[in-house]
């Protein structure tokens, strides 16, 4: 029920409407005080030197992070996970150092939820100051209100179906996901879900596991507890790896049950190992209890579908097989081969056409015969994109981004890095998906990093065999997408 008020304009009762915190001078207390708490705590980590300072007087701490300059202690975090640091090139470039940090706050208003990102950015260039000095500003990123069906953005009135996340769940890092990383929340006031949407979930029983997160997706916490039947038994199991962690991804059908039943044998080895979402799929598809095949397979089940579709192989030997390729995607352009194999009717009960040797030269082979030299108008069309997306060029003092412009550009790229980036080609030419490539300006003929954008967006940045990017090469990355500009 809302609270009716009286209205002095039109002098009559109108009922209350809740007024959102817009920015910090609405934030309570409370909110202010655990956003300082976690931020005060911040470790500045450097990259270089593998060093962690004290964030107010930059001194290094000592071996038991505490501070030798001003005495602050620390808590001790390790500059390879996310945890509770600010991380840094050099300390000499303190000046350019911006993180940002991310906050979840439930509150309840009139039985409805609403929850709230804020974003705290944390710079150390302060122009008051003649010194670095660290300075935090908070804005409230997004408002949500959420239903028990759907979660309505108070910001831009945007509404999502819970239904919708459920049948393109594939994308379900679309929603909300771009604030996994780094992010905090706050579960003091858990008890307060108790008479909402929420008061299936027992949510507020997983208490201590959230308050220890710091990487957490808005799917997670709203469209997992709300809208999953079979949430609140994993609750009930403990078994929060699972419920917290891209549970969109699980169909809760007869055979999740069955295997969420501890007389079958696999509920203990699933939590021993911490699944999440996708190892909890890979293990349906296989059965086994192989951590390492699981670990391999995990996220690639619709992929396996398609391979078992044109040819059921032995998953041991395909692990096997792809490993030997040099390449984390290679279950992807083996099952492209085998589609393009089947197409043109080559013989798969061949174990050479089965298993080739080189599996990129027989790919490519099949790619260029049976998907682009068919296509005529291909390079025009790479061209003419490129020249479009041309006005999302980077430059620094070190380092340029700009679009692929041709086929041969593509492949080139693709050979360079080990990567899949040639099979983006015809998704290229119709803007589907954009393809830039991030060279050192002083080697501007060899590759570097190969980046995937879509609708804005990076998707992908990989060096060489598709590794993962240097943390300050991934800031600049990072830095050039909240400018990139899309090309309808
Ligand atoms: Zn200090």
């Amino acid at each position: 029920m809302k609270q009716l008020m009286f209205d002095e304009k039109s002098g009559k009762l109108v009922e209350e409407i809740y007024n959102y915190w817009q920015n910090e001078s609405d934030y309570p207390d409370y909110v202010k005080k655990f956003i300082k708490q976690i931020s005060d705590k911040m470790v500045i980590y450097e990259l270089k030197g593998n060093k962690y300072f004290c964030n107010k007087c930059f001194k290094e701490l000592d071996e038991n992070f505490n501070c030798p300059g001003c005495g602050k202690p620390y808590p001790k975090v390790n500059g390879q996970q996310n945890r509770g640091i600010l991380p840094i090139r050099k300390m000499t470039n303190i000046k350019d150092l911006t993180n940002f940090v991310y906050y979840y706050f439930w509150e309840v208003y009139e039985d409805e939820v609403y929850l709230y990102v804020i974003r705290e950015k944390i710079y150390f260039d302060n122009p008051i100051m003649c010194m670095p000095f660290k300075t935090s500003s908070l804005v409230t990123e997004a408002v949500y209100h959420i239903k028990q069906d759907r979660y309505i953005s108070l910001i831009d009135n945007e509404v999502v179906y819970f239904e919708e996340i459920k049948e393109n769940r594939q994308i379900g890092e679309d929603y909300g996901g771009f604030y996994q990383m780094n992010s905090y929340i706050y579960t003091d006031n858990l008890d307060n879900l108790k008479n909402t949407v929420y008061r299936y979930s027992r949510i507020w029983e997983a208490k201590d596991y959230l308050s220890n997160l710091d990487f957490l997706g808005f799917l997670d916490i709203t469209y997992a507890p709300v809208y999953i039947p079979g949430f609140e038994n994993l609750i009930k199991l403990k078994f929060y790896s699972l419920a917290f962690n891209e549970l969109y991804e699980v169909d809760f059908d007869e055979e999740t049950k069955w295997f969420l039943n501890k007389k079958n044998g696999y509920l203990d080895f699933m939590m021993e190992n911490n699944f999440n979402g996708p190892m909890f799929n890979a293990l349906k598809k296989l059965k086994v209890k192989d951590e390492e095949l699981i670990n391999y397979y995990c996220g690639w089940c619709e992929v396996i579908e398609d391979i078992e579709a044109i040819k059921v192989v032995d998953v041991s030997k395909l692990r096997n097989y792809l490993m030997k390729q040099e390449n984390e995607f290679a279950i992807i352009d083996y099952r492209d081969y085998l589609h393009w194999a089947s197409v043109v009717g080559l013989d798969l009960d061949d174990k050479n056409v089965l298993w080739p040797n080189d599996l990129m030269t027989a790919h490519d082979e099949l790619y260029l015969q049976v998907e682009l030299l068919p296509d005529k108008d291909l390079a025009e069309r790479i061209k003419s994109i490129a020249k479009r997306l041309a006005i999302n060029k980077y430059e620094d003092d070190d380092y340029v981004i700009f679009p692929a412009d041709s086929i041969e550009s593509l492949l080139e790229e693709s050979r360079m890095q080990h990567n899949c980036v040639r099979t983006y080609c015809i998704d290229y030419s119709y803007n589907k998906t954009q393809i830039y490539l991030m060279r050192k300006k002083n080697s501007l003929k060899k590759s570097f990093v190969t980046i995937e954008v879509k609708n804005g967006k990076v998707v992908q940045a990989r060096a060489k065999y598709n590794e993962a990017v240097d943390e300050d090469v991934l800031r600049i990355i990072k830095e050039w997408e909240r400018n990139i500009k899309v090309i309808s």
